[in-house]
């Protein structure tokens, strides 16, 4: 974490300074905003936690609640999700309250005894490697309150309004929406809030439906959600529980003849959810009558986990939660067939395009992705930095991800369930099918194995080579560096923070700097350069990493380089007093596997890496390719005035 760069400010670092265009916390609703976001669950706070790096953007964040969410909804927070709140620095907070799943168990019936239960498999729950994250399980009301609190603390001190419901979004704009944010019409969606003063109007350049599997915004944009609308009913009980059976610290999948049940200990020790299969055959009339009652949920667990036996002492929680795979063809507001002409003004992301069984975990996870994936679209556009049809990549990547979930989530759903009495799923060969199926789909579930297509912003594989184990299209893949200035052992992805900025990670050769004439020097020298992308794209008075932040790493052990002695564009200067940046530059940790050999980093012939503002890896090219660079670039970015 850097700080101090304008000057010593004691206190908590971790609350800027306010900016002069920071919200004014005591103030009512304004009667225009940038970026409107309706609902403060998962997306639209992730979404808001992203702009509030942007205290020129004035975004608004409403809610119809009375107040912030305080118990119950999803809890599992995969590996991909906690690389994501370390970019917005909030993973240690996270992974110290959080119960981290190591260990899976599986049960079903006893061979013997088919009435009661036995462990027939216990595997890790997280395959070694795949990400220096754990996957973790906390409370979504807790994940909603770091990013309020980061929020709160960030230069623009951004806070929801609660008690604010969306009844109507209307785009006003007509054609003059594609006429971008600086033309006329210049705040085209018009979005009526119902308060309990009355009705208010507020006008906004764009619109971001984060308002659940109810959205009145996907409503309002004409989309709807499409698919089964009622795949399976589970019951869930947070509760606090005395019980004999020896896995209740471990997550279990247990499929009994009396049914399914998934064990998911909660934080804190003593806390723990059940989910509680309702198939229709045991439980239709209760759930048609609505009888289902905590009581209901808990005398099923005892009967699935026999001959254990849970007393529930106290419910923190309790939900039937009935859902179906569902989902919207498109996550903006313009039709098909017309991107070509217009740009989307209104966005839905999350539960508000597509719903998913509770089970594959996957709810809370990749309704942030969605927010994390249009957070950085929409303030480059905003800021002038970035082309705005970089909007239309918004839906045409979030729409295929969901897509795949909920095919995902089928297949996962529909095993979880087969347990419930059918003799093949209970059989050895069955279970131990899950198993495999449960590890194999291990990459999946920790959000891992998503894959954007080439796009504007996804480059093609023709160098792909050069750094095999950073797939193009896919999640930069972290790996533990030192940090040349100060020898810290770190990780290397972690330089990313959640600030909208591109990041160009620089292989260098084996030589490379030490050769004055060499492929790494030669590309430093010109992204020092008048024709560099930093030039180019930099706008005039932003810090010079603020759009594309150039870091390298150097084959040599770092106790053999001088820092000092690294090209210019890797010491830039910064904040009022031009102070040098010192934490650019990394070489191998001794400690770990070396990078180059992790990564597949080709070491005769080095290369760039260059990574979206959301982690993605975008283009992989050679060290001499610059003009390759400079067009890529060219596609997304803006040139500064
Ligand atoms: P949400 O979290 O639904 O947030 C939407 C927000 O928009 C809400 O705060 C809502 O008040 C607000 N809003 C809605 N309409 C308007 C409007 N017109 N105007 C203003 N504000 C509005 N997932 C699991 O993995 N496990 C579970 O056990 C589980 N249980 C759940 C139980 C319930 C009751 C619900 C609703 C969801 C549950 N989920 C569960 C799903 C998980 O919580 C969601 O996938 C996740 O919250 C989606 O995040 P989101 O931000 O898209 O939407």
């Amino acid at each position: 974490m850097q700080f101090h760069l304008d000057g010593y400010r004691p206190g908590d670092p971790s609350v800027k300074e306010a900016h002069p265009a920071a919200q004014d916390l005591e103030a009512g609703l304004p009667e225009t905003a940038d970026v409107l976001i309706v609902g403060c669950g998962p997306a639209g706070l992730v979404l808001a936690a992203q702009l509030a790096a942007f205290p020129g953007i004035r975004t608004l964040v409403v809610d119809r609640k009375d107040g912030p969410l305080q118990v119950g909804q999803a809890d599992g927070v995969a590996c991909r999700t906690v690389e994501m709140f370390e970019a917005f620095g909030l993973a240690e907070q996270l992974k110290q309250e959080a119960y981290q799943v190591n260990e899976v168990t599986f049960w079903r019936p006893d061979p013997t005894d088919r009435s009661s239960i036995v462990r027939t498999g216990r595997i890790q729950d997280v395959e070694e490697g795949i990400s220096e994250m754990p996957h973790l399980i906390v409370n979504q009301a807790r994940m909603l309150d770091f990013l309020r609190e980061h929020m709160a603390g960030s230069a623009a001190r951004i806070a929801p309004h609660y008690g604010l419901r969306v009844s109507a979004v209307e785009i006003t704009g007509g054609a003059g929406a594609a006429e971008g944010p600086d033309g006329p019409g210049e705040y085209p969606v018009a979005v009526t809030l119902e308060h309990p003063g009355g009705t208010s109007v507020v006008r906004a350049k764009y619109v971001v439906g984060c308002d659940g599997a109810r959205s009145a915004v996907r409503t309002a944009i004409g989309r709807r959600l499409e698919g089964d609308a009622l795949n399976q009913t589970w019951g869930v009980l947070d509760v606090l529980v005395d019980t004999d059976f020896p896995d209740i610290r471990l997550k279990s999948v247990v499929q009994s003849e009396a049914g399914a049940l998934l064990i998911i200990p909660r934080e804190g020790g003593y806390l723990v959810r059940l989910y509680i299969e309702l198939d229709a055959e045991r439980y239709g009339d209760l759930l048609r009558e609505r009888a289902v009652t905590p009581e209901v949920l808990a005398a099923a667990a005892n009967r699935i986990l026999r001959p254990y036996r849970v007393e529930v002492k106290d419910v923190g929680w309790w939900a039937v939660y009935e859902v179906g795979q569902r989902l919207c063809a498109k996550f903006d507001d313009v039709p098909d067939g017309e991107t070509a002409d217009r740009l989307p003004r209104v966005f839905i992301a999350g539960d508000a395009c597509h719903t998913h069984s509770a089970k594959a975990g996957q709810g809370m996870n990749v309704s942030m992705a969605d927010a994390f994936n249009l957070g950085w679209k929409l303030a480059g556009v905003l800021t002038g930095t970035a082309a705005p049809e970089l909007l239309h990549t918004y839906s045409a990547e979030r729409q295929q991800v969901a897509q795949d979930l909920i095919d995902f989530d089928r297949d996962f759903a529909s095993k979880m369930a087969a347990g419930s009495g059918t003799p093949a799923a209970a059989s050895e060969d069955g279970e131990e099918q899950f198993a495999d199926y449960f590890r194999a789909q291990g990459r999946y579930t920790a959000g891992l194995s998503v894959r954007y297509e080439p796009s504007m912003i996804t480059g093609g594989g023709e160098h792909q080579d050069l750094a095999k184990g950073f797939p193009i299209g896919m999640r930069f893949h972290s790996a533990p560096v030192v940090r040349l200035a100060d020898a810290r052992p770190v990780q290397l992805g972690h330089a990313a923070r959640a600030d909208g900025a591109w990041r160009l990670y620089l292989f260098a050769d084996r030589v490379g700097p030490q050769a004055a004439d060499g492929p790494f020097r030669r590309l430093c020298d010109h992204l020092a350069s008048a024709a560099s992308p930093l030039a180019r794209f930099t706008p005039v008075g932003a810090e010079p990493d603020a759009v594309l932040d150039v870091r390298a790493i150097l084959q040599q052990p770092h106790r053999t380089l001088e820092s000092t002695a690294l090209p210019a564009v890797l010491r830039p200067r910064k904040g009022r007093f031009a102070l040098v940046d010192h934490e650019k530059a990394f070489c191998p940790d001794p400690q770990h596997t070396d990078i180059f050999d992790l990564r597949g980093i080709d070491r005769d012939r080095g290369c760039m890496v260059l990574v979206r503002p959301d982690q993605y890896v975008a283009h992989v090219l050679p060290l001499d390719a610059t003009a390759q660079l400079n067009d890529f670039l060219d596609g997304v970015l803006r040139e500064a005035d």
